[in-house]
């Protein structure tokens, strides 16, 4: 029994070993500082096999896939995201084009814009980036792009089919945390994970695939056991589930959020918060929600902001324009 225990702690030891690497703290002793999960390389190498296999579509005689990302209005960071969206797709081979409308535009008039992409044969996947002007009713939108062209994944018969563990197209940030855990071989079978958000964008989808058996259709699941937290749950219990996980995925938006008193020694943080703050001298910067500097010596694994799930969003969102294209040429044959 001695003999089992130290072969599971030095297994465990060696597996933390091999995830990060040391470093001295302010008392002169060694600690391990966490693996960084680089979103952005990983990105690189996920966009690199779709372009491979976009060319090897194209050779078989398709035409290339197509994406059609409509804006409204003059939001400035969406416009950034649309433009990093289009220079993806350019990459790996997808024709890609904005559509941009004029914040005053109806919503009448956005349903029948996106109507007729529906009807394009042209067209694979449609995007129409959020949010919309507030005088528009974002989930009527997200309902008229067709399911099978609806590449973030907002459609109500795509999130039905992703409860219900069914293949469908997944909102690319939920997928990119997942290809993230599994590329970097994160354990998640039986383990425990916390995600802190539970917007129907973002923290739901992640919490759907995290905690669903990995044996049913979507192939998606990743058997953990799953606490959701919200805005309502409250800071010290928020603090025991952080504390208790083996896995923390964070979506809220609120810089320095989890701390490193909250992670357990060992635990991955994946860090899907975006939030551009201003420091006292005026400059801005991009951070995520967890304190990273502290969080990174305790945690075995961390994404980092920028270079982590965002680039991986990215990357995703060019594979379910892929899928896209398959879905259409699929129910063309039929
Ligand atoms: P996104 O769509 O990017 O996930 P939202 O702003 O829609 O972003 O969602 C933010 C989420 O963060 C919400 O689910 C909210 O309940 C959660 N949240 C906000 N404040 C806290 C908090 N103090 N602790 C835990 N979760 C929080």
């Amino acid at each position: 029994m001695r003999q089992i225990l130290c072969q599971y702690v030095f297994s465990s030891l060696l597996k933390s070993t091999m995830r990060s690497h040391t470093y001295i703290d302010s008392l002169g002793s060694a600690r391990m500082m966490a693996q960084v999960l680089d979103g952005k390389a990983l990105a690189k190498d996920v966009k690199d096999e779709l372009k491979t296999k976009i060319q090897n579509w194209v050779n078989l005689g398709h035409r290339a896939p197509s994406l059609r990302c409509i804006i409204v209005g003059d939001d400035p960071a969406s416009h950034t995201y649309v433009r990093n969206k289009i220079a993806a797709a350019k990459y790996v081979g997808i024709d890609a084009e904005t559509i941009k409308y004029d914040v005053n535009m109806s919503e009448v008039a956005l349903i029948e814009a996106i109507n007729a992409l529906n009807a394009d044969d042209e067209v694979d996947g449609i995007l129409v980036q959020l949010p919309v002007p507030q005088s528009m009713d974002e989930r009527k939108v997200c309902n008229t792009v067709a399911p099978e062209k609806d590449v973030d994944g907002f459609h109500i018969i795509n999130v039905g089919q992703l409860s219900l563990d069914m293949p469908t197209i997944v909102p690319a940030t939920a997928l990119a945390v997942i290809e993230m855990l599994k590329r970097f071989k994160i354990e998640t079978f039986g383990r425990d994970a916390v995600v802190v958000g539970r917007s129907k964008n973002v923290g739901m989808p992640i919490a759907m695939m995290l905690h669903s058996d990995k044996k049913h259709d979507s192939g998606l699941g990743m058997d953990a056991t799953v606490t959701i937290c919200h805005r309502y749950t409250p800071k010290e219990k928020l603090d025991f589930y952080c504390r208790n996980a083996d896995i923390i995925v964070t979506a809220t938006g609120i810089p320095s959020l989890i701390k490193a008193d909250m992670v357990k020694p060992g635990a991955t943080v994946i860090d899907v918060g975006i939030t551009r703050v201003t420091d006292e001298v005026g400059n801005t910067k991009l951070v995520g929600d967890v304190d990273y500097e502290e969080v990174k010596k305790i945690a075995g694994a961390i994404t980092p902001v920028p270079g982590g799930v965002g680039p991986m969003t990215v990357a995703m969102l060019m594979h379910n324009t892929f899928q896209a294209a398959q879905n259409l040429r699929d129910k063309n044959l039929q």
